[in-house]
This record gives C-alpha cells, sequence and structure tokens, in this order.
C-alpha cells in the first residue's frame, strides 16, 4: 500500500502536499517525500519514517514551486530501502520526470528484464521505476503519445501521479484496483489517494480518476485522455474494510457508513446473544458500531490501543517478549470481566494478532469470546500491492473455521460471507477484485 497526492498551479504546493501525506499516513508509514517544480527544475525531499519525522519547515520553504507530488511509502515489492523511497526523479530522453506510485505490476520482473536487455540501468528494485523506463524508451514525441503507447503495457495494480515540469498526469489502470481522486481548491487541482486528504487542505472533490484514464494537467486546465477500452472495474474490496480512513468516499460511499453496514450484515448472517460488542480499535470500531446498532447489544470500550508505537520500536529480549502484545492493546477489566463478549476485528491474516487479543481478554474475565470478522476469509494472496504474506502463512488457505476456532480459543468465530462484504458496499460484485477471498484474479 501506498499514499499518493499531487498539487497543480498553487503558490503553496509543497506546504498542501505535506498537509496531503499527513492524512494519507496510514496508507504507509516507512518513508515519504515530496519533489516540486518551478517549472524549470526539481527541488526534492524525501526521508525514512513518518511525514513528521522527514519535513522541516526549512526544507518546505526549499521544496519551491506552483507543482508538487509526494507519496507515503508501504513496501509491498522492493525492499524497504531508502533507495526505493519516491518520488522517483529522473532526466531521461523526454526531459525532466517525477513518479509517485501505488499499487503493484503483476509483469515488473518481465519488463525489467527485457528493459536490461537493451541496457537499461535500475537504480532501484522497484516495480515503479520500470514505468519511467518504458517511458523513457517510448519512440513517440508527444507525452500523452507516450502513455498511450506505454500504459497498456502494465499489467496489474497502478494509480500514479506523472510530474514534468509544468504538466501533472494523474493515471488509474483499467481494472482501477487502487483508488485516485480528483479535487479543487480555487484554481488550483490536487489528486490524492483518498478523499480525506481533499478534506485537510478544504479542497472540494471533483470526480474520481477513471479507470484506464490518464487526466492531464495543464496550462491551467484539466484534460482527459483513455488509454484502454471499458472494463468491468476491479476495484480492492479490502480498502473499504481496512485501508482506507473511515471518514474518506469511495464511489460515492462514506467508507465509517460501509463499516457500520458491514458490522450489520455481520449479525444478520449469524445472530449472537451476548453482553457487550468491543471492536479491535481502530480499524474496526465503526463495525463494531454497526453489530451493536442491529443487534441492539451495548457498544463498549474493551481494549485500549496505544498509538504512539513508531517504527522505531525495538522488539524486546526474548525474556521479556511477552510484554510486547501488551505495548499496543490493552484491556479494561471492568468492562470485560465476566462479560459474555462479542469481538468485531476486520481480517485474520496469520491469526497471531487475535490469539494474542483473545488470550488478554480471557485473562481479563470474559466469559464467552465470540470473535466476528468483517471480510470473508483469506485464502489467497494478494499481487495488487496489499501487504499479505505468501498462501503458506495464510491461516485460512490452510484450516478450517472450526480449527482456526479452536487454535484461537474462542466460543465461537464468524467471518461474513463475500455477499455479505458486497452487500455493505451497495455496489455490484463484479466491480470488485476479491482474489484475496475467491483466488480469482482479474490480472493474471
Ligand atoms: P494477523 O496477526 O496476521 O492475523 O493480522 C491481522 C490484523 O492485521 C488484523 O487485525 C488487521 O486489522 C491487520 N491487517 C490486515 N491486513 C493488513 C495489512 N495489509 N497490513 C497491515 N495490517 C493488516
Amino acid at each position: 500500500m501506498c499514499g499518493i497526492f499531487g498539487v497543480y498551479n498553487c503558490s503553496d504546493a509543497a506546504e498542501l502536499t505535506y498537509l496531503g501525506l499527513y492524512s494519507l499516513q496510514h496508507r504507509g508509514q516507512e518513508s515519504a517525500g515530496i519533489v516540486s517544480s518551478d517549472g524549470d527544475r526539481f527541488y526534492t525531499k524525501i526521508g525514512e519514517g513518518e511525514v513528521q519525522e522527514i519535513f522541516s519547515q526549512d526544507d518546505l520553504v526549499k521544496l519551491k514551486g506552483k507543482i508538487a507530488i509526494g507519496h507515503t511509502r508501504y513496501s509491498t515489492f522492493g525492499a524497504s530501502d531508502i533507495k526505493n523511497a519516491q518520488p522517483i526523479v529522473v532526466k531521461c530522453s523526454k526531459g525532466l520526470l517525477a513518479l509517485v506510485h501505488n499499487g503493484n505490476l503483476v509483469n515488473a520482473k518481465y519488463l525489467r528484464k527485457k528493459l536490461e536487455e537493451v541496457g537499461a540501468i535500475f537504480q532501484t528494485t522497484t516495480d515503479s521505476e520500470v514505468i519511467l523506463h518504458l517511458i523513457s524508451h517510448s519512440k513517440e514525441k508527444n507525452l500523452i503519445d507516450v502513455l498511450k503507447k506505454t500504459l497498456p503495457r502494465l499489467k496489474g495494480a497502478y494509480s500514479l501521479i506523472l510530474m514534468t515540469p509544468n504538466v501533472l498526469y494523474a493515471i488509474r489502470d483499467p481494472y482501477g484496483f487502487r483508488p485516485l481522486v480528483i479535487g479543487k481548491l480555487g484554481r488550483s487541482f490536487i489528486i490524492a489517494s483518498e478523499t480525506c486528504a481533499l478534506d485537510i487542505i478544504s479542497a472540494s472533490f471533483v470526480r474520481e480518476v477513471e479507470p484506464g484514464e490518464i487526466v492531464e494537467f495543464k496550462d491551467g486546465r484539466m484534460r482527459s485522455f483513455l488509454f484502454a477500452e471499458k472494463n468491468n472495474k476491479s476495484f480492492c474490496i479490502f480498502e473499504y474494510i481496512y485501508f482506507s480512513r473511515p471518514d474518506s468516499f469511495i464511489e460515492g460511499r462514506c467508507v465509517h457508513d460501509v463499516r457500520l453496514q458491514l458490522g450489520r450484515n455481520l449479525f444478520r448472517e449469524n445472530p449472537t446473544d451476548a453482553d457487550i460488542v468491543i471492536s479491535v480499535p481502530d480499524s474496526a470500531n465503526s463495525a463494531a458500531l454497526g453489530y451493536a446498532y442491529e443487534s441492539g447489544t451495548p457498544f463498549e470500550f474493551g481494549f485500549i490501543r496505544n498509538h504512539y508505537i513508531g517504527r522505531t520500536f525495538i522488539q524486546p529480549r526474548q525474556k521479556i517478549r511477552d510484554f510486547s502484545a501488551r505495548i499496543k492493546y490493552n484491556t479494561v477489566k471492568t468492562v470485560l470481566n465476566d462479560r459474555r463478549v462479542i469481538v468485531v476485528d476486520d481480517s485474520i491474516v496469520r491469526g497471531t494478532t487475535s490469539k494474542k487479543l483473545v488470550t488478554m481478554l480471557k485473562l481479563a474475565g470474559a466469559k464467552e469470546v465470540h470473535l466476528r470478522i468483517t471480510s470473508s476469509p483469506i485464502v489467497s494472496s494478494c499481487i495488487y500491492g496489499i501487504d499479505t504474506p505468501t498462501k503458506k502463512e495464510l491461516i485460512a488457505a490452510n484450516y478450517s473455521v472450526d480449527e482456526i476456532r479452536k487454535f484461537l480459543g474462542v466460543t465461537s468465530l464468524y467471518y461474513l460471507s463475500v455477499d455479505g462484504m458486497v452487500s455493505a458496499t451497495g455496489l455490484k460484485k463484479e466491480d470488485f477484485c476479491l482474489a484475496c477471498f475467491t483466488s480469482e484474479y482479474p490480472v493474471k
């Protein structure tokens, strides 16, 4: 996962990008970067860690110009290395270019091999760099023609913002796996992974970038070009379930509202009698509230989450390792003691988080623990940019629901059905990528 952001035609371009990245921080905390342009040259600041650790007031002043792009990185392809941090900047046959990318290309290795065979030298191990090489190799002169020829060679997931000294391009792959929206702020245009990044700078939402579309921001205007036939969309449903912020809107649906409905659907599919409903904060808060509304069971705070565990958190030595589970979550004993508890979480990946949380609930005195998951069992890895491990490590790919229930030591375990997930969004099933739940991959 990653968050991307761009500003066109604004004297505060870099500062707005900084704010935008702040609100996209949940999409990646490994590194972040901003590149701005004054129409002639580029100014760059990239660093490891969270946005607040990287940029100083001085840095922002030095990022001159009226256009800028930014990126927060969560590595899903290529090592977590500062060399792989974005934006990627190159000077090539098409002039100065900077690129930010969210998503995974599935044919990156193949394309890289082909390019290396004809002499290309790569600076990073990311799939994103392949895109710039293809652009540079193109025989076309006009950048729109270059993109129309080049983009169809990329397979997989890509939401991109490409910058030249004077022009921005917002691009979404033909399946629209990852989100990308356009906003407006006075005469400036904004591009962002999620609408929450428009809100933070009081920009108004214009529309989403369509799958297979290039939106060009040039000479003060916005123009649209299509580079692929209209497909069925394959939007990642996990954006609604876990990844996006609940205050963002996707396809006109507020993510919080969708999560409330996921929780309601969980109760409808599997009504269970209990004393309280709690969430695993923060990602399951909205869904647990929905479950409570639908069931009439009171919503409570059973877990408290510590928000201050940064990237540099040091794993304790083995002897005191057992404390580490408590660093992120602790229980509220008076809420849980002697209660029959419904615990709502968004997903079980390896099962390690749930196992620790269940143990803590029992220690706090919970009489029964009914675990409710707002997604279906994750049986296949994501190849389009969500950080899921290999099939070997996915608990639901290797064990039945009842075996998982026993392993976790819960009274009952229920996963929402695929139809239950889809109906909560109000959208059509055909418009989603459900590969991690169904093993049906839209792009092989
Ligand atoms: P696990 O311990 O591997 O079962 O992790 C499951 C937990 O990780 C869930 O509670 C989710 O909230 C969270 N989660 C799910 N998908 C991801 C992801 N791609 N990156 C980080 N956390 C995730």
